[in-house]
């Protein structure tokens, strides 16, 4: 290591640990913490964000980031120097270009929004949150003109969460999905009746549940040597480093796959953590790619494994064990289809594999015409309306299951494209994978699912961020972000599920 190199490291390895230090406060917040525990936890936690901003943007830190930069000029192509300095230079680039009033500013408003968008639920009316979410809007803008863009103000918030994104990319993607999608929703919509799901409601008992999602993870390979699963309201993940990873989930007695999907879903995120190179730990070159990527992981293990035929033909006899009088007489057929079952709904988080993207697509397009000063926040319901209708062909009778359902807009936009992204990347990985493995269906039914961890270890979690989205997709599928594999997968599927 050079003498520069190890320079740098030792600061990020500190602004690390700081970040770090506060993920274990969030997560005790959402698991553990009693109630009276929230504003303290709300000023310890602001106190580690700007401890971490300041050594970030400290004259003595971009000193040495410059002296490393320069020493990097000079390194072979493909020295891995290269990419550490393209992510810590990112993330220098954000923070210094963000005037700390305008930081302030956005926490500050972020908590009014949230306090507004809490009342607006409870009144369930969008007008009662339309003016924090105005303001929310403004600063948006403001934030994009203070980072910069390479076409339209959007651009810069899509980046923010997905290197790279622009508002075109973006737009052509979901623009390929809805082609494909919405005609393909109005057809099982004429055969609802084709696949029934009823088997997945009754009484499932808390502590069954929670066993049978942990014997699924563990065989996919999550150790829980490093990690383990809690409860919380809204399941997610988030790590303390390769060694601590920490997933959590809630369960719902009246219903089997809430749970169980919710499991294997994180799950997915955790073993991407889990995997990540332990030699670059502690630097954004031991970070997940962006979180379109995070979500391909968590989305392959939910449906390309857990809601395909050979997983069933491996786990059903287990989940039959587990409840006896309700999966006893079920074949591994019935179970498959069952959590097939496709309905255009109102809420994203409950969405079937093929409306999902079309949520999305609502979003986008709402964002969108925001950003751009086309659409007024207070009109957003009217906008949702129409897109809902046209889409998915259901419409919110309130705000409460319409606009106001999704947490995000009280922090900013642009936090949704990355949902999109990991669908159609998890659909490109998982073909490369079947290509490598030639019999990982088999191995699948077999309850083998080493190759296919193995498959995601050698070609992305040990990359860290080695690679950009594109890069690591170039080399693992041998193409860039795509939709034909998503496409042709959803399509397939659903066309036989639902005979059509
Ligand atoms: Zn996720």
């Amino acid at each position: 290591m050079t003498d520069r190199l190890a320079e740098l490291t030792k600061r990020l390895l500190e602004i690390d640990d700081i970040e770090r230090a506060a993920a274990v406060l969030g997560w005790d917040q959402m698991t553990y913490m009693p109630q009276g525990g929230n504003q303290g936890r709300g000023e310890q936690l602001a106190t580690l964000a700007s401890l971490a901003h300041e050594r970030l943007v400290s004259p003595e830190f971009g000193d040495v980031l410059r002296a490393f930069a320069e020493e990097v000029r000079g390194a072979p192509e493909g020295d891995v120097r290269h990419a550490l300095l393209r992510t810590v230079q990112r993330a220098y680039d954000q923070a210094t270009k963000l005037p700390q009033e305008l930081v302030a500013r956005q926490m500050r408003l972020t908590t009014e929004a949230y306090e507004s968008w809490v009342a607006a639920r409870a009144a369930k009316d969008f007008s009662v949150f339309a003016p924090a979410f105005a303001k929310m809007v403004d600063l948006s803008r403001e934030i994009a003109e203070a980072l910069g863009y390479p076409e339209e103000s959007y651009d810069a918030l899509l980046d923010l969460s997905e290197p790279g994104m622009t508002t075109k990319v973006a737009a052509d993607l979901l623009g390929e999905l809805k082609a494909s999608l919405v005609p393909l929703v109005e057809a099982i919509a004429e055969h609802k009746e084709r696949v029934d799901r009823s088997i997945l409601y009754g009484h499932f008992a808390d502590e069954t549940q929670w066993r049978l999602g942990l014997e699924a993870i563990t065989a996919f390979g999550f150790d829980f040597s490093r990690g383990r699963q809690d409860r919380s309201i809204h399941p997610f993940t988030t790590s303390f480093g390769v060694g601590d990873v920490r997933i959590t989930t809630r369960i719902s007695e009246d219903t089997f796959a809430s749970a169980f999907f919710s499991t294997l879903h994180e799950g997915g995120h955790g073993l991407y953590e889990q995997g990540l190179p332990a030699e670059w730990a502690r630097t954004p070159l031991g970070q997940a790619i962006s979180s379109g990527v995070h979500e391909s992981q968590s989305r392959l293990w939910e449906n390309l494994v857990g809601r395909s035929r050979p997983f069933w033909r491996y786990f059903l006899p287990k989940a039959q064990a587990a409840f006896p009088s309700q999966f006893g007489q079920v074949s591994v057929e019935d179970i498959y289809r069952a959590v097939n079952y496709v309905e255009p709904s109102l809420i994203r988080v409950d969405a079937d594999e093929v409306t999902y993207n079309l949520h999305i697509a609502v979003r986008f397009e709402v964002e969108r015409a925001l950003m751009r000063g086309e659409l007024a926040a207070r009109d957003v319901p009217e906008a949702w309306r129409a897109k809902m209708q046209e889409y998915l062909g259901v419409v919110p009778p309130d705000d409460l299951v319409g606009a106001l359902q999704d947490i995000h807009w009280t922090g900013g936009l642009g936090g949704f494209i990355g949902y999109s992204v990991g669908n159609v990347v998890s659909a490109q990985v998982w073909e490369a994978a079947g290509r490598t493995i030639g019999d990982l269906p088999e191995r699948i039914a077999q309850g083998d699912f080493a190759p296919l961890l193995g498959f995601l270890r050698r070609e992305l979690h040990q990359l860290g961020s080695r690679e950009t989205t594109d890069g690591f997709l170039r080399k693992a599928t041998g193409q860039g972000l795509t939709t034909r594999p998503y496409l042709a997968y959803i399509e397939g599927k659903f066309s036989e599920l639902y005979g059509l």
